[in-house]
């Protein structure tokens, strides 16, 4: 059981944001365009279009997981082992890791 931590330092590796899976979605860009938009505050987890791994399945259904997921090419994926946890990869389609 691993618990990814939901904080700014995680949002910030994330790569989520650039994920191809998202590249489409309007509902990632206003979520995107919302957290560049907030000056101060922490975001909530259904403001964060990202950090799939520890908050779950993406709120935005217009993903498209035919396209290839970044998560293994991301430090906080190395960090915290997530290759030695399931799914491994597309949090936001599967679910957080476990
Ligand atoms: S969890 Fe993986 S597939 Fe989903 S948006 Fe993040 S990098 Fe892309
Ligand atoms: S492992 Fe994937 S979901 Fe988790 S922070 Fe990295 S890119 Fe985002």
């Amino acid at each position: 059981m691993v618990r990814v931590d939901f904080n700014m330092d995680n949002i910030q590796k994330c790569l989520c944001p650039e994920c191809p899976v998202q590249a489409k979605s309007e509902c990632v860009k206003v979520k995107l365009n919302e957290l560049s938009s907030k000056s101060s505050g922490s975001p909530g987890k259904d403001d964060v279009p990202g950090l799939y791994c520890s908050t779950g399945k993406a709120t935005c259904e217009d993903l498209d997981p035919g396209e290839m997921c970044q998560c293994t090419k991301c430090e906080v994926f190395r960090e915290y082992n997530l290759d030695k946890h399931k799914p491994g990869s597309y949090f936001c389609a599967i679910g957080a890791s476990d």
